[in-house]
């Protein structure tokens, strides 16, 4: 089982991912997590994102298909994968269903986890208040906060209509509580 988790930072795309990677054995790929692994690690793709990444704008759709191109042909994806973090524009969302089909796969499910936008800033704002200074993300600010909100809706919110007009989109209230959410999850996979 394929999925992709659509929504805006601070949807909750993480927590639903890691709780459907441990219910159905797939494996969550996070585009945010391998950027962040490419900046700790040094290497060229981490350092051409750091900078985009601070200032709460897109790395270019080119490197990030290539990512994910990479990554769903490693052995653990086999099972199955859950896209959070991508695709983030049309472009991406194009050249998915294209490199898919080439691989002879495809997405089973669409989740849009959908919150108002002032319930995201304060969730943001709650989780940089609670994370110690050392551990937190260094795009989790004030200032970059607001910019990665109208990245999402300037760029990312119209691959929503894209799979709409596709009949593939399922939409979800990320407003509810987790297990509320996750309880509405089981029941779009389960159909
Ligand atoms: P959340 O707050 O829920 O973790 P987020 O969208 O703020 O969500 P990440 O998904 O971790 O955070 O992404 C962090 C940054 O990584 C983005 O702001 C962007 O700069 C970059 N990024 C991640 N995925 C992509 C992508 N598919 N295309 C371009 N840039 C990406």
């Amino acid at each position: 089982m394929n999925l992709i988790l659509l929504g805006p930072p601070g949807a909750g795309k993480g927590t639903q991912a890691k709780r459907l990677e441990d219910k159905f054995k797939i494996v969550q790929l996070s585009t945010g997590d391998m950027l962040r692994a490419a900046i700790a690690s040094g290497s060229e793709v981490g350092l051409k994102a750091k900078n985009i990444i601070d200032s709460g704008g897109l790395v270019s759709d080119d490197i990030m298909v290539q990512m994910i191109s990479e990554r769903v042909d490693e052995p653990d994806c086999k099972n199955g994968f859950i896209l959070d973090g991508f695709p983030r524009t049309v472009a991406q969302a194009e050249a998915l269903d294209v490199m898919l089909a080439d691989k002879g796969l495809q997405i089973d499910h669409v989740i849009e986890l959908k919150v108002d936008e002032g319930i995201l800033f304060d969730r943001i704002r709650t989780r940089i208040a609670e994370t110690p200074e050392a551990e937190r993300r260094s795009d989790d600010n004030e200032e970059t906060l607001k910019k990665r909100l109208d990245v999402f809706k300037e760029q990312t919110a119209p691959i929503i209509p894209y799979y709409a007009d596709k009949g593939a989109l399922k939409t979800v209230d990320g407003m509810a509580s987790i297990d509320e959410v996750s309880a509405q999850i089981d029941t779009i996979v389960a159909a």
